[in-house]
């Protein structure tokens, strides 16, 4: 996949003195800001540099999208914000190998017993690519914030009864065959324009959610789209009649890593999409391990 666009987190990283010497990692100053009612470690922020103004407009459209949405589908998580670490470094990932994965965002995942230590949710907003339109980028923030926060809610806030709930729900999905020829009728069922690029800007994941996170999830795995786009490869998919095995309950591809990223997955679609997005199993899995969830169906709001 495209550059940065793995969120997945490690334990962090101290980089050797020798490094910083060597120019690789020079340490970069950090000072805390308060954006758009967010507490922010400004980490490699230099105000005068284009670069930089750019990315902090960036940053707080996207806090101000964040607060938004959540406000309606989570207030709680809206009322326990974490400390975010923006960074605005060339070189950000959690992952500090010079030829590693470059991440949007991560999340320090080292565990520990004393809840007065908080790890600051990172985003690293020089991965974010800009040449995508303004509303884009400013979404893909947003879910990034949303996801990050996920991994706070699912190691310091879950209960092991929720955890566990949401492990089993997951581990009891079961796989199931769909035609390439279904997806592309769901598309074209939809009203989805035929050559959009973005079809997460459409009304498809609201429409169709399990037909768009379906499409999605073959989009980064066995959909050849880059010849003609994403409605043009199911077409040929379905002349040539070819059929997917896909979880009955599709969060996305990256959620299937382990049922902690599939839950920061799912959260991430709440927030960027709401909960129409989520299809209705997942949805009411969620539900289960967040009794505060809005928007949801009553029968779930209760549990
Ligand atoms: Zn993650």
């Amino acid at each position: 996949m495209a550059q940065g666009s793995s969120r997945h987190t490690v334990a962090s990283y101290k980089p050797s003195p020798k490094q910083f010497k060597s120019g690789l990692l020079a340490k970069p100053t950090t000072r805390r800001a308060t954006l758009e009612g967010f507490t922010v470690d400004l980490i490699g922020f230099h105000p005068r540099h284009a670069v930089a103004i750019e990315r902090m407009a960036l940053l707080r459209a996207a806090l101000r999208l964040y607060r938004l949405r959540v406000a309606k589908v989570f207030p709680w998580l809206a009322h326990h914000p974490q400390i975010i670490e923006a960074r605005f470094e060339e070189r950000c990932a959690a992952d500090q190998d010079p030829g590693g994965i470059l991440d949007w965002g991560f999340y320090d995942l080292r565990d520990t017993d004393d809840p007065t230590v908080r790890y600051p949710v990172t985003l690293c907003l020089r991965n974010f690519d800009l040449t995508n339109p303004p509303q884009d980028v400013t979404l893909r923030v947003a879910g990034t914030l949303a996801h990050e926060h996920g991994h706070y809610v699912w190691r310091r806030v879950l209960s092991e009864g929720a955890r566990k709930a949401w492990r089993e729900a997951l581990g009891d999905d079961a796989l199931h065959i769909v035609s390439a020829a279904e997806l592309r009728d769901a598309w074209d069922a939809t009203g989805t324009p035929r050559d959009t690029t973005r079809p997460h800007l459409t009304s498809l994941p609201l429409r169709d959610p399990r037909a768009y996170l379906t499409i999605m999830d073959l989009a980064s795995t066995t959909l050849d789209w880059h010849d003609g786009g994403l409605y043009a490869s199911l077409v040929r998919a379905a002349r040539r009649g070819d059929s997917y095995k896909v979880p009955e309950n599709p969060i996305t591809t990256y959620a299937r890593t382990n049922p902690e990223e599939a839950f920061c997955e799912a959260l991430e679609l709440l927030v960027t999409h709401g909960p129409k997005a989520l299809f209705g199993p997942v949805r009411a899995w969620l539900t289960t391990a967040l009794p505060e969830l809005r928007g949801t169906s009553p029968a779930y709001r209760a549990r």
